[in-house]
């Protein structure tokens, strides 16, 4: 097998007859082998009956469907797990990643790069709110980072078996794909594209999943919020000490003690209040993370599956 094709699907009935025709025809040009792996995430709609029709008339079909909606990385996981192709290529089922670009990346891959991923020049059809946090997250991401994971990318991208046999030792329950497979090195590089619209149907990501997502990413590849928790109580006990001589100066060398100081009271008692609790709140990120991944559930149930 030459090329597998991992799409995770969660409610794409509107995009998956159009997606499979554009995949065929660039495979077909392509001229190779290949598997189209549909890992159907617990979708409410008609996406695994189609994908389980189309599979009677293509035999290039397999398809995993899970027990129930496991998320957006834990799907590709999956597909990267039943995968057999000597390269990978991960693409979204909503046509927002053009299918005919897996031809260029196919062949970029092919002068020895182990990595080759899409950047995002523009996107289309998608609000400013998400564009802008987007931008901003991964550019933080960035910053507070030790590896470089590049910016403006998503998941989609064509890889080499070899970064699939090393992300298979990854057993993280909390993935965050783009940024191991930056960690793992080799030869990466990318083409630009400009994301298009989402074909039909709405984002499975809403922004409770997408905040998820990007503490993931956050605490699997750096301790700087940590760290921020420390240097704020520095800080603050450094304030604090500054504030105490000076009550203390007060109380036995002033002729009138500070008992007005109520709304210094106040602002001391709120401001210490919500640094604690925000950094109970960081350490309580990693530490959900950390029990999730010391449980060692498996990542995903298959309800049924025709991948033998
Ligand atoms: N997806 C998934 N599980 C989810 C959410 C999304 O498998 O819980 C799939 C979805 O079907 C699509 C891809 O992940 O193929 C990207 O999702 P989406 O287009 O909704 O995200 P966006 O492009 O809006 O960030
Ligand atoms: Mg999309």
């Amino acid at each position: 097998m030459d090329v597998s094709i991992v799409i995770p699907i969660f409610n794409e009935e509107l995009n998956i007859i159009m997606l499979h025709r554009r995949l065929s025809s660039v495979m077909a040009t392509l001229n190779v082998s290949y598997e189209l792996l549909f890992i159907n995430d617990g979708s409410k709609d008609n996406s695994l009956s189609l994908i389980k029709q189309l599979s009677t008339e293509d035999k290039n079909i397999k398809y995993v469907s899970f027990s129930r909606n496991f998320g957006h990385q834990i799907a590709v996981t999956a597909g990267l797990d039943k995968s057999i192709g000597n390269s990978i290529v991960i693409i979204d089922a909503d046509l927002q990643d053009p299918p005919e670009l897996i031809e260029p990346m196919y062949r970029k891959l092919l002068e020895g790069f182990q990595v080759v991923y899409a950047k995002r020049k523009s996107r289309q059809g998608e609000g400013w709110l998400k564009k802008t946090t987007a931008k901003g997250f991964y550019r933080l991401l960035s910053k507070i980072t030790s590896i470089s994971i590049p910016v403006d990318t998503g998941d989609f991208r064509i890889i080499d078996r070899s970064i699939v046999d090393v992300l298979k030792m990854m057993p993280e329950q909390h993935k965050f794909l783009r940024g191991q497979i930056s960690w793992i090195g080799f030869n990466q590089t990318y083409i630009e594209y400009d994301r298009d619209e989402r074909n039909g149907g709405k984002t499975g990501y809403t922004y409770k999943k997408m905040i998820r997502f990007a503490l993931d990413g956050i605490t699997s590849f750096s301790h700087f919020p940590l760290k921020i928790a420390s240097i704020m109580g520095f800080v603050v006990s450094g304030i604090s000490f500054l504030f105490i001589c000076y009550a203390l100066y007060s109380k036995f060398f002033e002729a009138t003690p500070a008992v007005k100081g109520w709304t210094s009271l106040m602002i001391c008692i709120s401001f210490l209040g919500g640094i604690q609790l925000l950094s109970i709140g960081i350490i309580g990120e990693y530490i959900s993370r950390l029990s999730d991944n010391i449980r060692n559930r498996p990542l995903y149930i298959i309800q049924e599956t025709n991948v033998k």
